[in-house]
C-alpha cells in the first residue's frame, strides 16, 4: 500500500470502516454520463476511484448513468471507455450500465407505489417548480398528491406504456413539500422521454431521474464507497431516503469530495458543446481544451495527468487549480524524456561566406543531455543554414545577446559566426544574412572573450518543412466557468501556425510514430519548447507538430511582471 500516495480524508473514512469491518470489500465505482468526452475534472475523480480500489485491495466498476438518451450518444460511451483504459485503468468485471438495472428501478418505483411513498402527478414542468417553492417559502402540495394507491399503480403503467405525452405526467416521491431541503420536495422520479435508447432502444419511454437511478445502482452493485463531487451534498438525503423506502438489502454511503476547478479553463460538458458546436474549437479533442482527449492531442501523458490528480489531492476545499500546475507535471516528465533536437518556427537564411559551398559536416549528437541511453543523431552542417528570425537583430542594442552586425554568436553543436551583412527584399525584409564562420572554433572557448550565446539553428541540406501549432489560453481570464457570457473572453490568439523546419535526419525516427496516438514521441525543440506530433493532422509528408507545454513557466512570468507593473 503507498499510503504517501494516497492519504486523504477519505482513505481515513475506509480504515475507520475496515478498523469495524475486517472482512469489508472495497467497492468504488466511477459513473460517467455518455454526454461529452471525459476532461481533467473527471481524471480526478477516475484516479481516486481506481487509486482507492487499488490500494485497499477492492474494485471499481465503470457504470454509465445512461438515463437520460436525449443527449447521450455511443460515441460518447467509446471515447470514455478509450480514456479510461488509456489513463491505465481497467474496470472490474464488464462495463455496466445504469440501464442494466431499468426493469428493476421499474419494480423499486411500484414499490414506493405501494407504500403510498410515490404519485404520479399531471402538473406541468412549469408548474412544478413553481409549486417547489423557494429557499424561504415551503412549496404545494400537488392537487394530484393524494391519489390512491390503486389509481397511482394504474397511472404509472399508463406512463410506461405509452399512453402519455412526454410533459404530460411523472411520478414523484411523497415526501415533504415543506422540507427545509428543496431536493426532497416531492423529487421527480420517472419522466416520460419518447426517444430511443443506445441500450435499450424502444423499450422504455419512461426514463429515472439521476436522484432514481444512482442510489439504486449503488446498492445493485454492492458500491461500498459512492462517491461523488461537493454539489451532491444535499442529494445526499434523498440517496438514503429512497434506499431506507425501497427495503435494498445493500446500503451504501455516499461521500463528497471537491471539484476540480482549473484556470482559464472550462469543465462543464455542456459549456464545451457550445465551444464545439460555435466552431470555436475542432472537437472534443482540441488541443487548446483540457479534455483527456484534447490532452493527449497536445501531448500530455497518461502518467503526467495522473500526478497532477496525486498532486492536488482530495479535500472538501472548492479552489482554482493554478494551469501551471498541469504544465508543471508534464514539463518535468519530457525534461526526461523528450528527445533533444532543433526547430526553426520562423526562419531566416544565414550564408557563412568563408565556406565553400560544397562543404559539409556531419555531427552526432546526444538524443538526450544526461540519458546516453536515448541515443544520438547525425546533424549536418553546411554554408547556408537556417536560424530563427527572432535571433537576429538588424542593429544592435545594449544588453542583447544574440546575433546583430558585427557581433557573435554561437551556432549549438557547431561554429561560432559574426554577422558581416544584410540583403533584403523590395519589401524591406531581410532575407539573407552574410556571416563570417570562425573555423577554428569548434568546440573551444574563443580566446580572450567571453563565450558567446548559443542559438540553434539548421542547415538548408537537413530541412524537412513542417507545420508548428502554438497554444495558448483559450481565454483571457483566469475563471471563464463563473462567467455567463464566458464566449465573450476568447483568446483570439489561443492557436498560432508556423511554418518552419526540422531536422530531416529525424524523419525515420518521426515515421514510425505520425499516426499513434498510444505511442508518442515528445521532442524539446531546443529554445522553443515540448512538441509532439499531432496524430489527427498529420499526414506522411506533411507533420504537423504541437506545441505541449513552453521549456518554462511562462504563466508566472507573465502574471509577476503584470503585478510588478
Ligand atoms: P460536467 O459538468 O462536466 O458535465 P458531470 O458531473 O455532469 O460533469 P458526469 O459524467 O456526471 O459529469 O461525471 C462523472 C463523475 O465525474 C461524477 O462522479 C462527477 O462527480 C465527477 N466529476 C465531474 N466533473 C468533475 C470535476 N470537475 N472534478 C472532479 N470530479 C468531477
Ligand atoms: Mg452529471
Amino acid at each position: 500500500m503507498n499510503n504517501k500516495k494516497y492519504n486523504n480524508f477519505i482513505c481515513q473514512i475506509i480504515n475507520e470502516d475496515l478498523n469495524k469491518n475486517k472482512n469489508l470489500s472495497l467497492r468504488t465505482r466511477f459513473p460517467p454520463e455518455p454526454n461529452g468526452h471525459l476532461h481533467i475534472g473527471h481524471a480526478k475523480s477516475i484516479c481516486l476511484n481506481f487509486e482507492l480500489a487499488h490500494l485497499y485491495n477492492g474494485k471499481c466498476n465503470l457504470r454509465f448513468d445512461d438515463t437520460n438518451p436525449l443527449k447521450e450518444n455511443i460515441k460518447y460511451i467509446n471515447s470514455i471507455k478509450y480514456d479510461i483504459s488509456w489513463l491505465g485503468y481497467k474496470w472490474n468485471g464488464s462495463v455496466r450500465y445504469s440501464s442494466d438495472y431499468f426493469f428493476k428501478l421499474y419494480q423499486y418505483a411500484k414499490q414506493l407505489i405501494y407504500k403510498g411513498l410515490a404519485y404520479v402527478d399531471n402538473l406541468t414542468k412549469e408548474q412544478i417548480r413553481e409549486y417547489r417553492g423557494t429557499l424561504n417559502t415551503p412549496g404545494i402540495n400537488s392537487p394530484y398528491r393524494n391519489r390512491t394507491i390503486e389509481e397511482n399503480i394504474k397511472l404509472f403503467k399508463k406512463m410506461k406504456n405509452g399512453e402519455y405525452a412526454e410533459g404530460e405526467a411523472c411520478l414523484r416521491a411523497k415526501i415533504d413539500m415543506s422540507s427545509s431541503s428543496i431536493i426532497m420536495r416531492d423529487p421527480v422520479l420517472y419522466r416520460i422521454r419518447f426517444m430511443p435508447h443506445h441500450q435499450t432502444k424502444n423499450i422504455w419511454c419512461i426514463y429515472p431521474t439521476y436522484d432514481f437511478a444512482h442510489c439504486l445502482s449503488d446498492s445493485l452493485e454492492k458500491i461500498t464507497h459512492s462517491l461523488c463531487t461537493l454539489e451532491f451534498q444535499e442529494n445526499k438525503f434523498l440517496y438514503n431516503w429512497i434506499l431506507y423506502n425501497t427495503n435494498v438489502e445493500y446500503h451504501p454511503k455516499q461521500y463528497e469530495f471537491s471539484r476540480l476547478n482549473l484556470e482559464f479553463s472550462i469543465l462543464s460538458k455542456r459549456k464545451l458543446k457550445i465551444l464545439i458546436d460555435q466552431n470555436i474549437i475542432q472537437g472534443w479533442n482540441d488541443p487548446r481544451i483540457p479534455t483527456i482527449s484534447g490532452l493527449r492531442r497536445k501531448g500530455y501523458t497518461a502518467s503526467a495527468i495522473k500526478y497532477f490528480c496525486q498532486k492536488i489531492g482530495i479535500t472538501k476545499q472548492n479552489t482554482l487549480i493554478e494551469y501551471s500546475l498541469l504544465e508543471h507535471c508534464i514539463r518535468k516528465e519530457l525534461n526526461q524524456t523528450a528527445i533533444r533536437s532543433m526547430a526553426i518556427l520562423e526562419p531566416i537564411k544565414i550564408t557563412l561566406y568563408n565556406l565553400d559551398e560544397n562543404h559539409k559536416e556531419i555531427f552526432v549528437v546526444p538524443n538526450h543531455p544526461n540519458n546516453p541511453d536515448m541515443g544520438t543523431h547525425e546533424i549536418i552542417f553546411t554554408n547556408i543554414i537556417y536560424i530563427e528570425r527572432s535571433d537576429f537583430k538588424e542593429k544592435y542594442e545594449t544588453g542583447y545577446k544574440r546575433l546583430s552586425i558585427g557581433k557573435e554568436i554561437r551556432l549549438r553543436y557547431a561554429y561560432i559566426i559574426q554577422a558581416t551583412k544584410i540583403e533584403k527584399d523590395e519589401f524591406n525584409n531581410i532575407i539573407n544574412i552574410t556571416c563570417y564562420c570562425d573555423t577554428t572554433s569548434l568546440g573551444k572557448k574563443p580566446k580572450n572573450k567571453k563565450n558567446p550565446a548559443v542559438i540553434h539553428w539548421i542547415s538548408i541540406h537537413n530541412t524537412l518543412p513542417v507545420e508548428f501549432r502554438l497554444y495558448d489560453q483559450l481565454f483571457d481570464i483566469k475563471n471563464p466557468e463563473q462567467q455567463k457570457n464566458f464566449l465573450s473572453y476568447i483568446n483570439p490568439k489561443s492557436l498560432i501556425k508556423k511554418h518552419g523546419f526540422i531536422e530531416k535526419t529525424l524523419a525515420t525516427m518521426i515515421q514510425q510514430y505520425i499516426f499513434n496516438q498510444n505511442n508518442q514521441l515528445c521532442f524539446q525543440f531546443e529554445r522553443i519548447g515540448y512538441f509532439c506530433i499531432d496524430y489527427i493532422d498529420s499526414q506522411k509528408n506533411y507533420l504537423v507538430f504541437n506545441r505541449t507545454v513552453n521549456l518554462r513557466d511562462l504563466w508566472n512570468l507573465k502574471k509577476n511582471k503584470n503585478t510588478n507593473n
